[in-house]
């Protein structure tokens, strides 16, 4: 059947249709059968087929599917919301749930932005982000992120609310011979600096991926990064949100990124695709006590207003609140470490042209040691693909492929996995000769 949608340019010449999925293999109308080596993109951490979500939704769609959070609120939204607290050591107090990570990461900013207001501080209306960074691909979401090529055409956007410093990326921005506090030390000046440039009592937020993901390939911050730019929001009184749309929910082998990182919680923090594992679409926002004292404690005078149509939606929550209970009841979290080390292990040894092999847990990167102007990423992701591996193919900034499996592949499907990937890079190579 021709295609009557449109998605996005594709390093694909036509998009084959996706028919059936079970575990980790999504299966074509035409029979091919595609191991989902990155979950889509980073999203069905459960795999596909995954009885307990399909059966959660059911239930829901038949018990109430939806009801709308103007008047109610409902049983698996109240779960999910507890389940995503008791998950997170303390650091936050009140979660909500929307449909996109897209609309998690406006939602923080926006409360961050009202925080201030609450505080008798309307002057916040600034954020500071990274380059190199994709937050979204809504208008607010696109100006917060830094990715030229997704942003030339609505140019020049939000441009007066959001400014950016450099991207962390030790092993490939220090300079010779720079220790990695030394070279922290210089991107927290940067901050710093810009909050002076600014005005530091302009700026409302500070807004980042703890582990850089789709732009860059699975870039964890820098050790003591994380930490330093906490003590330097708190010295200028903004709030620091992590967007962890791509890297959290376990996908770097701890429940949240940042619990893996020095333990720096942020005030308010957006979550989503591996939330509802792709059954449903679901995203969510955390906030700190702090947060939600100044919030509630200004209601009469600033409502909190967040008004989106299908946010708390019954059927979603009730998918992705079995998606969690899988995965913290089937401990996936500990295969999600045990077949991370894995995968970093078989792909150190895949191919000669390896300049990095980076990443935590199953949120795995190759970046290749090519030729400044001769990068083969692209190829190699369409070849993979033609070969029976989906993977993920990083932005124009690197020469990098990601790897970020479901959270149930076992050590054969790893095997399977890299063979098609070591086998697909070396025809790229052989056909470059
Ligand atoms: N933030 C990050 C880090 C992402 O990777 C993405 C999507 O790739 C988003 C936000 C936006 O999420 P969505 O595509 O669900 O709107």
């Amino acid at each position: 059947m021709a295609a009557s949608s449109i998605f996005q340019r594709s390093f694909f010449k036509s998009y084959p249709t996706a028919k059936s999925a079970d575990g980790v293999y999504i299966q074509t109308s035409s029979g091919r059968k595609v191991l989902d080596g990155s979950s889509g993109a980073a999203v069905s951490c459960l795999g596909h087929g995954h009885p307990a979500p399909i059966q959660a939704i059911i239930d829901q769609a038949q018990r109430m599917a939806f009801a709308h959070t103007s008047f109610f609120t409902n049983d698996p939204t109240e779960e999910l919301a507890s389940l995503l607290l008791e998950q997170s050591d303390g650091a936050f107090v009140k979660a909500f749930s929307l449909s996109s990570g897209s609309e998690a990461v406006e939602s923080s900013i926006k409360i961050a932005r009202q925080f201030h207001v609450c505080k008798g501080q309307p002057q916040r209306v600034k954020s500071i982000c990274r380059k190199s960074a994709y937050h979204g691909n809504t208008l607010g979401s696109l100006s917060a992120g830094y990715s030229p090529a997704r942003r030339e055409t609505f140019e020049p956007l939000l441009s007066s609310a959001f400014h950016h410093v450099s991207r962390c990326f030790y092993s490939s921005d220090a300079n010779e011979n720079e220790s990695e506090e030394a070279y922290v030390s210089r991107l927290i000046q940067e901050y710093e600096n810009e909050f002076t440039r600014l005005g530091p009592d302009t700026v409302a937020s500070v807004l980042l991926e703890p582990v850089s993901g789709a732009t860059l390939g699975s870039v964890p911050a820098a050790a003591g990064y994380l930490a330093k730019l906490k003590e330097l929001c708190v010295k200028h009184g903004a709030l620091l949100i992590f967007d962890e749309v791509m890297c959290g929910i376990g996908r770097v082998g701890t429940y949240h990124a940042w619990q893996s990182l020095g333990n720096v919680a942020p005030d308010i923090q957006a979550i989503g695709k591996g939330l509802g594992a792709g059954y449903q679409a679901i995203s969510g926002v955390l906030m700190s006590q702090r947060v939600y004292e100044t919030l509630k404690n200004a209601e009469g005078q600033h409502p909190f207003v967040s008004g989106h149509t299908y946010q708390g939606h019954a059927i979603a929550s009730a998918a992705a609140l079995a998606v969690q209970r899988t995965i913290i009841d089937d401990n996936l979290l500990s295969n999600v470490q045990k077949m991370g080390d894995v995968l970093t292990q078989k792909l150190l040894e895949s191919t000669p042209i390896l300049k990095e092999v980076r990443g935590m847990g199953l949120f795995q990167t190759v970046d290749f040691a090519t030729q400044p102007g001769s990068p083969i990423a692209s190829k190699v992701a369409s070849r993979c693909f033609e070969n029976g591996a989906a993977v993920y193919l990083c932005s124009s900034a690197v020469d990098a492929v990601m790897f970020a499996p479901p959270f149930i592949i076992n050590e054969v499907q790893i095997n399977e996995l890299v063979e098609i990937f070591t086998n697909s890079v070396k025809q790229v190579v052989e056909e470059q000769r």
